[in-house]
């Protein structure tokens, strides 16, 4: 049995991932894969996930639609945390006894709401028999190549962000998936976040993700973090993910300009903590007058 998906990532980037082609500016490690295919202004966004009956939605469901819009939305996610936009994804769908074609039918239609909200068009696909219903889906985007955000950009004094309340998202919200596409775009037009990454496996785990990358130690304060009403604690806003918010550093000046605007602002975003070092990686709380380290246990896949 596999119990650790980053390891198996490791293994995999181990084994696989030596890229031939000066063309791949991040490879296998971010939240999509950049790719400077010649175009003058223009980085391309190449992605893919799943969502798989039993472990990211329940087949049971009365409104089999949400499956569909979950499909895209976590897809989409990857690209808006990289600054960029989608365009086009291919759908595979694996297809098990349990499901009839009307079942098919209302999945589908599910997608057609971020589909259209965000002009993404469907290019392709494949379907297979399964034993258990799974969709996968595969993007293209594009984000200007001064716009890209990557998650290892995090330096010391950065102030830490999330685009909106986190926890509680698998008591129902966690289908509901809106890809934060309008606030990434907000965000690399009027500021330079230093890195970003969508909250999918927890806020503690995936800022691990920015700390490790960006070689930086971090720390939140529990008062600032916006825990949604869905929550039942404050550990469900820092491991339970599927939060799809984006966490991101913006620089002090940019932390402040943000600051002074957010009454103007279409989105509300919430400072949550700092980088108080690099050099090292490590992540601590501030709760009240105390400080402790703390260690992601995120969503884990298997
Ligand atoms: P996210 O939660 O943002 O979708 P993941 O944790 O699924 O990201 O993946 C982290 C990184 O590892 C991504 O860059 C992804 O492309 C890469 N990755 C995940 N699974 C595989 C795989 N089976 N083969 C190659 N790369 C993978
Ligand atoms: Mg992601």
């Amino acid at each position: 049995m596999v119990s650790n998906e980053f390891l198996l990532i490791e293994k995999i980037k181990n084994i696989l991932g030596k890229v031939s082609k000066s063309e791949v500016i991040i490879g296998i490690g971010d939240d999509a894969s950049v790719l400077d295919i010649g175009l003058e202004k223009d980085f391309l966004l190449f992605c893919s996930d799943s969502i798989v009956d039993g472990k990211h939605f329940v087949f049971n469901i009365p409104e089999k639609s949400l499956i569909g819009r979950k499909a895209i939305g976590v897809v989409l996610s990857d690209i808006a945390a990289m600054g960029g936009y989608p365009l086009y994804v291919t759908l595979d769908i694996g297809i098990p006894g349990y499901v009839n074609e009307g079942d098919i039918e209302e999945i589908i239609d599910g997608m057609n709401f971020l589909l259209e909200l965000f002009s993404v068009d469907v290019v392709g696909g494949d379907v297979v028999s399964s034993d258990v219903l799974y969709l996968s889906l595969s993007c293209i985007g594009k984000v200007e190549k001064k716009n890209l955000v990557k998650r290892s950009g995090a330096k010391k004094l950065d102030k830490i962000w999330v685009s909106g309340p986190l926890g509680g998202s698998i008591y129902g919200r966690h289908l509901m998936v809106s890809p934060r596409i309008p606030e990434a775009r907000f965000l690399v037009q009027n500021f330079s976040p230093t890195a970003m990454i969508d909250v999918s496996d927890g806020l503690v785990a995936d800022l691990y993700h920015i700390l490790e990358d960006s070689c930086c130690i971090g720390q939140i304060d529990v008062e600032a973090i916006p825990v949604h009403k869905d929550a039942k604690s404050i550990d469900e806003a820092l491991y339970m993910g599927e939060d799809f918010e984006l966490l991101f550093c913006l620089s002090e000046e940019d932390s402040k300009r943000l600051e002074s605007n957010m009454s103007n602002l279409p989105y509300k975003f919430y400072k949550i903590g700092e980088v108080t070092d690099s050099g090292s990686v490590g992540l601590y709380v501030k709760d009240g007058s105390s400080r402790y380290p703390i260690l992601p246990k995120g969503f884990r896949h298997f």
